[in-house]
Formats: C-alpha cells, sequence, structure tokens
C-alpha cells in the first residue's frame, strides 16, 4: 500500500473516533482557532510530499519550536549547554515548577517550558539581537523566509503567562537566567508563537530525519551527532509525561505543541506533522496521537 493511502485511512478512522479532548484556552489566542481543524503532511528525505486534511491552514506551533531553539543552542555553544540543563524525561506536566526546588533550578530537559526558557537565556548571551536571529535561524532550517512569530499570540502569552513568569523568576533566584528577566521571557514567547502549516512544519523537520542536513538546501543545521542527540531528547521528553506513551503506541521521535501540533520523524527517511487543537489531558493533541499510532501501525517502520 502506498503512503498515501495508509495516510488517508489512518486519517478517516479518526475522524470517525468520537473527538475527544479540549483545545487550550489558557492562552486566550489560541482558543479563537476552529478545533475541528485536522491536517496531515508527511515529507521524505527524496522530496516527495503526501498530505490530507487541512494541510495548508498555519497554526501556532507552540512548544514544538523548542526544538529549534535547542538546534540552535547546541549548534552555538555545544556541549556546554548541559552545564544548565539536563537530558532526563521530567515525568511531569511541561509547565510544573516541582522538579526545579528540589534539582536547584537545573531543568530536566530543554524541551519543558524551564528548559526551553534556559535555552533563551543562553541564546540572549550568544546573539546581539536574539528575536531576529532566531527567526533567521527558523527560516534557514525551514528553507521558507516567510515563516514569522504571531505577534498576537505572543501578546496573549504575555498577559497570562502566569507560570511562565514564575519559573523564569524561580530559575533567575538559582542564577540559571543570566540576561534580563523581561527580554528573555519575550523571547520564549515569541519563539512559541511562530506559525507553520503541516507541510511547513514536516519540511522544517527534515533536517532531523536526515542527520542534520536540510533535505531540501543540503545544508548541515546540525551535525549528525548533534541530530541524533536531539532525537534522543525527542523521543524521552518531547511529550512531557506522555513521553512514554507516545514511544510506546507510535515509536517515533517527535514533538507536541499546545496548538495541537505534533512533528515526527524516522531517522533516514521522513519528517511527518499533524494537527489538530484539541488536547488531550497532557495537552498533546488528542487526534494527532491516535493518527501518528494508527499510521505507524499500518507501516510497521518506526525506531523500534
Ligand atoms: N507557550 C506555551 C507555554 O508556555 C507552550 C506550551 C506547550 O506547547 N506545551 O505554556
Amino acid at each position: 500500500m502506498n503512503c498515501q493511502k495508509i495516510i488517508e485511512i489512518a486519517y478517516q478512522q479518526v475522524k470517525e473516533m468520537p473527538s475527544e479532548g479540549a483545545i487550550a484556552t489558557y492562552i486566550p489566542e489560541l482558543a479563537t482557532v476552529d478545533s475541528d481543524y485536522f491536517g496531515v503532511c508527511l515529507t521524505t528525505n527524496k522530496g516527495e510530499q503526501y498530505t490530507y486534511g487541512d494541510a495548508m491552514i498555519p497554526f501556532s506551533i507552540q512548544s514544538i519550536a523548542k526544538v529549534l531553539s535547542l538546534s540552535f543552542a547546541i549548534s552555538l555553544v555545544g556541549e556546554d549547554i548541559w552545564k544548565r540543563i539536563d537530558v532526563e524525561p521530567s515525568g511531569s506536566a511541561f509547565n510544573s515548577l516541582v522538579q526545579l526546588e528540589s534539582e536547584n533550578g537545573i531543568p530536566r530537559n530543554p524541551l519543558i517550558n524551564a528548559g526551553a526558557i534556559v535555552i533563551c537565556d543562553i541564546l540572549s548571551s550568544h546573539l546581539k539581537n536574539p528575536k531576529t536571529a532566531l527567526l533567521e535561524y527558523i527560516q534557514k532550517v525551514a528553507n521558507n523566509s516567510e515563516i514569522t512569530y504571531c505577534p498576537s499570540i505572543a501578546q496573549s502569552e504575555k498577559d497570562t503567562g502566569y507560570r511562565n513568569y514564575a519559573l523564569i523568576n524561580f530559575l533567575k533566584s538559582f542564577g540559571n537566567i543570566k540576561n534580563d528577566v523581561d527580554q528573555v521571557i519575550d523571547l520564549y514567547f515569541h519563539l512559541c508563537s511562530v506559525k507553520m502549516n503541516c507541510c511547513q512544519l514536516a519540511q522544517t523537520f527534515g533536517y532531523l530525519a536526515n542527520k542534520g542536513k536540510q533535505p531540501q538546501t543540503g545544508q548541515q543545521i546540525v551535525s549528525p551527532s548533534q541530530s541524533k542527540r536531539i532525537n534522543a531528547i525527542m523521543q524521552t521528553c518531547g511529550f512531557y509525561d506522555e513521553a512514554g506513551e507516545f514511544a510506546y503506541k507510535v515509536g517515533l521521535p517527535g514533538k507536541s505543541g499546545v496548538g495541537g501540533g505534533i512533528a515526527a520523524i524516522l531517522p533516514n527517511q521522513y519528517a511527518i506533522s499533524v494537527w489538530s487543537p484539541k488536547l488531550n489531558a497532557r495537552g498533546n493533541s488528542f487526534r494527532g496521537m491516535k493518527f501518528l499510532e494508527l499510521f505507524t501501525d499500518a507501516t510497521q517502520d518506526t525506531v523500534f
């Protein structure tokens, strides 16, 4: 069976299931999105592309962008970033504060909010104009100069980001934020506000399926060894307290966002993205998880 057919069958099966979950409302701007959207795109390293559903509608990629900020920090600073962040799964919610106290302000990993905020601080220390440089980096990885931040989502996060303000101030009290708190949190909110459609997102993640090299441009975004490590972190930490479940059911390294998107890769083969805004109790796309489970069950090709 060909890839397009497998995508269509899995998509239809999920669409027929009761649509469970709820759209994220704690960022008011995210709550304005039609919760029925459901799109998929798969791009292979060789350049084939398969799409289905609402694959061309831009959405807020939210925490999926944390993989891109991590890549940028690793390529700028290398292994030294691990002096300030660990690489262990948290087993906790993405915005949890509980481990930070007992672990002296060292976030468990760079894909939870606390870890991504420290990454934003590292970027702020190394870049003259971090907001511009980060966007340019994302555009390079995406091979698309039209990707932008969404000012209304960044503002909405700022207006209601009480937990993120708590996290950054807590981190600062441990000395793990070196720059001005307001500037760093502004960079973090902008990072989370990036908008892409499913096809742009799958294209963006192609480098992690291709040993760090952007499949379209041939540019080496991160080294093969760094790509291996980023994929390992996605596998163990990309879905917060549901990372085990995603590995168990889907079997691919991936990353979710509260906008309802998921990006995942099969090394040396493809990147896939799925978007459906309703989230399960752990903040991951309900339909996105189900779709990818059915998809890899059908292809029988995963990292396991
Ligand atoms: N911007 C969101 C937040 O900081 C990101 C969370 C997510 O996508 N899991 O809460």
